[in-house]
């Protein structure tokens, strides 16, 4: 996998414009891209083709409801990363972190490096977010404890952070009364979820799926409104970045061959993700696609020894038994050519879980 650099530098072999510290304001419906920057004040793109890749924004405090006043040292696992890595500073030295998805795994193992005390992390559901080499790689390998089905209900300490308390919740996610903890620790690190950034998207108009959070696309990762594309965590919540720079791909074949013109209609079908398949993406298809499609989905809870079913028309296409299902892992699925052409422009893939 290429690291950022060498990203940035196959993009400065080519006669690509690069605007950096500059702000895209909008996305018109001719896609017209307009954006700010200090320069060159106001710029007006008319594009073909747009990739929209504005990235998630972390899940804030305040959506949270935790009691107490607002003292330094309460920040987002981001926030804290960019401390760390870009400009050097230790947010703290005895540490909490809420949230056990993959960025709070991370930050833990991170935080630790760099010589803090990460004195538990707690999870809110009865499982981690997290890949399981993650739990291995970042929390056991280090004696960090992972408190599960666990919440931080109040934050201590008026000028700086001083302590939090946490406690067990029961199966309506409430905290149980009697089960409340004080912990010293002088900073609480959030990592409690993202949400795509998606206000451009809306802008234009485009089709949001209710459970991604980003645009309805379909295996070109094309949005329903022509000529713009989607990748990366503004199409759904990525954990690792590989899986963006796959996505990132195809979107860009994608917009280039809308470009040449090699990419024109097709006949679209549905995907839907239904029995512990939270949702699916690409959530169109074209059946008339001659190389196959994979299909991208997320379970809503963890399943042991379970079978992921690929069905359509009432015909089953696949089943496969899977060790371990967890909602932190993202699955894949693949739709044959075979498949494909076997299916109408009525018929609707669904993927479901099979106990
Ligand atoms: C806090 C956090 C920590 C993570 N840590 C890791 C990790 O350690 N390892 C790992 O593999 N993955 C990690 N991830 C997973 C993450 O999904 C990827 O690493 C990756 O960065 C996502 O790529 P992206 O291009 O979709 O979004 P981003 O990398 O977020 O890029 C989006 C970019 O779009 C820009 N942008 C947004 N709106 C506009 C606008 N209107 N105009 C102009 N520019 C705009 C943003 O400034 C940003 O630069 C982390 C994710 C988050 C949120």
């Amino acid at each position: 996998m290429m690291n950022i650099n060498e990203f940035i530098a196959e993009v400065e072999k080519t006669d690509i414009d690069v605007y950096t510290d500059t702000m895209v304001l909008d996305v018109s419906k001719d896609n017209v891209v307009t954006a700010v920057n200090n320069k060159d004040g106001l710029i007006k793109i008319q594009a073909v083709a747009v990739v929209l890749a504005m990235g998630c924004r972390e899940r804030p405090r305040g959506a949270l409801s935790i009691a107490g006043s607002r003292p330094a040292g309460v920040m987002t696992a981001g926030t804290a990363q960019k401390y760390v890595n870009i400009d050097g500073y230790m947010p703290g030295r005895k540490v909490v972190i809420l949230g056990s998805g993959d960025i709070g795994l991370i930050m833990a193992r991170r935080m630790t490096l760099e010589g803090a005390e990460v004195k538990v992390v707690c999870e809110l559901m009865p499982y981690s977010g997290g890949l399981t080499r993650n739990i291995v790689q970042c929390l056991d390998d280090f004696g960090i404890p992972l408190r599960l089905s666990c919440t931080v209900v109040s934050t201590h300490g008026k000028e700086r952070l001083e302590g939090v308390t946490i406690a067990q919740v029961d199966e309506r996610l409430k905290p149980i009364p009697g089960t409340e903890e004080y912990i010293d620790c002088d900073t609480l690190l959030l990592s409690v979820g993202l949400i795509p950034e998606n206000e451009l998207s809306k802008g234009v108009g485009i089709d949001l799926d209710t459970v991604t959070g980003g645009p309805v696309v379909d295996e070109y990762r094309e949005t329903l409104h022509k000529g713009i594309f989607a990748c990366g965590n503004v199409l759904q919540v990525h954990d690792l970045v590989d899986y963006v720079t796959e996505e990132s791909k195809i979107a860009g074949k994608g917009a280039a061959n809308y470009i040449f013109g090699k990419k024109q209609g097709g006949t679209f079908i549905n995907t839907k993700g239904v029995n512990g398949v939270r949702y699916i993406v690409p959530q169109r298809v074209n059946i008339e696609n001659e190389d196959g499609v994979k299909l991208y989905f997320r379970v809503g809870q963890v399943y042991k020894g379970a079978k992921v079913v690929v069905e359509c028309d009432g015909n089953v296409l696949s089943s496969k038994k899977k060790v371990k299902l967890a909602p932190g892992e993202m699955e894949n699925v693949l739709i044959t050519p075979e498949m494909l052409r076997n299916m109408n422009e009525n018929s609707e893939i669904t993927v479901r879980i099979e106990e």
